[in-house]
């Protein structure tokens, strides 16, 4: 396999990309042989590689050295040229051919049943879909140009995020009444974009013939084998089962913290003396106790890593001239590995986010190595956060190699993080439920909504600056949800059965793995329900389901 560092760039040829795409179209249409259609896509696919993995290649120069300008800019060409080489025409021109039964024995019955909705959702409306994407631009504008007022100074919402988290109980509650303060008095505005959003969106659905946004946005999000009914469900038994174990932990938070009283002031801090720190901070350390994690898992998983640490595939090391704050994966499909990228501080929590990444890794070369198709090698985004979050889960069980002396506060760090994030996404899909039903409510009927959401999902938290939140300060302040509606219940699902899998890992050590290697190799050939069933579990949206993650939590968090 050839080596990271041993990749020539030179800009794809999106010409010629095109005109392979044209190629196999113009074969389908002409109603040409399966064999000759198949060859011909093939070189598609094949182009289509060779292009990807040149275009990820530079996009992860420019996180490597953010300095460089001519990379930035060569990155955002060849992102951009990327994204428009899709040719929707050939996608129609399949699914009414005969070659469609043929395409859809080699690709699975799934991925047509996505191209095939996919396409329902732009038949027309299209206006509508223009505007949303501006009305979006706006609120991202109007949001990053925001300033707050701390201490009598003007401050960037990033200075403010160092200040939110703060030890000093003091700065702290200061930083985050600036805050609510900002986005209350911009209210009227994002009240205004936010009516206007949601109006141009059920516009959108009602045009392509769905009742509402609701309906239309469940199946872009390929929901096919579920949606509001069972999701809907499942919200219901988060609420009664695991909201009063969120309880019980902002009580051991309190405790712990040595706090008299637990307020929105307090939320998100976990130890007085800071996050786990790993027994040594150099990165061989780190990466050599990863290697040994996944070799105790699996040889295949532990493989797996070993490759891309040793071609290169893995850049992780601390450098001034990287992006901080941001750990991802991304696939190469031409040598076939998947890449990743951080900027190691030699803390737990970045610690924690290469692991988590290791996991999509794992995910995305089982998939590789089962799949021609590029494009089922990724998951669909209820599925895609469960092996990342599963890994994060399992480090636990390896904590003592990572963290010795301060394993258990690795191990409590991460789960009430997990808890939190099963319990308080769930008001914003609630909340959207409530303005996509009701698209002609007022922003105070909103904000009211939200504020009653908000206190719900929180109990036993005292609500700080209520005259702010009135004036909807918590809902504008999550503005970039509005950008991904129907989404956030994604990482609620993904907790939930990373909780399940690790459990099933903590029985049985054998077992577990193998569950993992399953999931994987799923790839993008099935929706989160289905792929759920097909790894023979129970049902996520259960009751027995989410009581047993429940019973989970509670007793390793000691609640
Ligand atoms: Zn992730």
């Amino acid at each position: 396999m050839i080596r990271f560092d041993e990749i020539k760039y030179e800009r794809p040829d999106f010409d010629l990309l095109k005109a392979k795409a044209a190629k196999v179209e113009e074969a389908v249409r002409a109603g040409a042989t399966f064999e000759e259609i198949d060859k011909l896509n093939d070189e598609l696919q094949e182009y289509a590689n060779h292009c990807l993995t040149l275009a990820t290649y530079i996009y992860i120069q420019n996180y490597i050295d953010g300095t460089r300008e001519d990379i930035a800019e060569e990155a955002a060409n060849v992102m951009g040229q990327l994204a428009l080489s899709n040719v929707p025409t050939l996608n129609e021109a399949i699914l009414n051919s005969p070659y469609r039964e043929h395409f859809e024995e080699k690709n699975g019955k799934f991925y047509v049943e996505s191209m095939e909705k996919q396409n329902d959702l732009f038949k027309s409306g299209e206006e509508y879909a223009v505007r949303e994407q501006e009305i979006l631009t706006q609120i991202h504008k109007f949001a990053s140009e925001l300033e707050f007022d701390y201490e009598g100074e003007k401050v960037s919402a990033s200075k403010l995020g160092t200040l939110k988290n703060s030890m000093d109980r003091e700065v702290r509650r200061k930083a985050r009444h600036a805050e609510r303060q900002g986005f209350a008095d911009n209210g009227e505005e994002f009240g205004r974009l936010l009516g206007e959003l949601i109006e141009v969106r059920h516009n959108l659905a009602v045009a392509n013939g769905f009742e509402n946004y609701l309906e239309y946005v469940d199946v872009k999000m390929e929901r096919f084998s579920y949606g509001e009914k069972e999701l809907r469900e499942y919200c219901e038994n988060v609420k009664k089962i695991i909201l009063p174990i969120v309880e019980k932990c902002y009580k051991a938070l309190q405790k712990r913290l040595g706090l008299e009283e637990y307020t929105t002031d307090d939320t998100d801090i976990f130890f007085t003396d800071g996050n786990a720190m790993p027994i040594q901070g150099d990165l061989d350390f780190a990466l050599d106790k990863i290697q040994e994690m996944y070799d105790d898992m699996s040889p295949v998983l532990g493989n797996n890593f070993r490759r891309m640490r040793e071609n290169g595939y893995l850049q992780l090391d601390y450098s001034d001239k990287k992006v901080t704050g941001i750990a991802f994966t991304v696939e190469m499909p031409e040598p076939k590995v998947p890449f990743i990228y951080a900027n190691y501080l030699g803390t737990g929590d970045v610690l924690n986010s290469i692991i988590h990444e290791s996991g999509h890794a794992m995910q995305h070369q089982l998939s590789m190595d089962k799949y021609e198709n590029q494009e089922l090698h990724s998951q669909v985004q209820d599925l895609s956060e469960v092996p990342s979050k599963t890994m994060e889960l399992i480090s636990i069980e390896y904590a003592d190699l990572f963290f010795g002396k301060d394993a258990d506060k690795y191990k409590k760090g991460t789960l009430t993080d997990i808890l939190d994030e099963i319990s308080s996404y769930l008001k914003w899909f609630e909340f959207e439920t409530f303005i996509y039903e009701n698209p002609k409510a007022s922003a105070q009927e909103r904000i009211d909504k939200f504020n009653e959401l908000y206190a719900l999902y929180m109990p036993g938290v005292k609500i700080m600056d209520e005259d702010l939140m009135a004036k909807g300060a918590a809902l504008y302040k999550g503005f970039n949800i509005f950008g991904m509606p129907r989404y956030v219940i994604t990482y609620s699902l993904c907790n939930l059965s990373a909780v399940y899998l690790a459990n099933e890992f903590k029985k049985d050590k054998k077992k577990g793995a193998e569950l993992f290697i399953k999931l994987g190799e799923i790839g993008g050939t099935m929706d989160y329900n289905d792929a759920i069933a097909y790894m023979g579990l129970k049902s996520s949206f259960s009751e027995e389901v989410i009581r047993e993650v429940g019973h989970y939590l509670e007793s390793d968090l000691e609640l």
